[in-house]
């Protein structure tokens, strides 16, 4: 995937849960997101999220504390999972309103 104009590779990793206790990494020198693919549901998905918000801060040298980061990427998640049609218009660059009365 690209995130910021860099090719980033998401990969699946099974060491990450049971070495470090996380479903997902960020791994900025390698270009990389791991994730468990153990992971059921939607929770590869909502790691994806997270890992990619990981990466955009990184990217834009912001620093975020980790807990701030991980509401702010559930927070997303919930709305983009929650309102497909607007999720969709946003990903694909669709209008979302259109004039009244015009
Ligand atoms: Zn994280």
């Amino acid at each position: 995937m690209k995130i910021l104009g860099i090719e980033v590779a998401v990969v699946p990793d099974a060491r990450i849960a049971p070495e470090r206790g996380n479903f997902g990494e960020w791994r900025p020198g390698r270009s990389q997101i791991a994730i468990d693919p153990a992971l059921v549901g939607d929770q590869q998905a909502e790691t994806l999220l997270h890992e990619v918000v990981e990466a955009v801060v990184s990217g834009l040298g912001m620093e975020l504390e980790h807990m701030k980061l991980q509401a702010l990427a559930r927070g997303v998640y919930a709305v983009l999972r929650d309102n497909p049609a607007e999720a969709q218009a946003i990903i694909r660059g669709k209008r979302v309103v259109t004039r009244v009365g015009a």
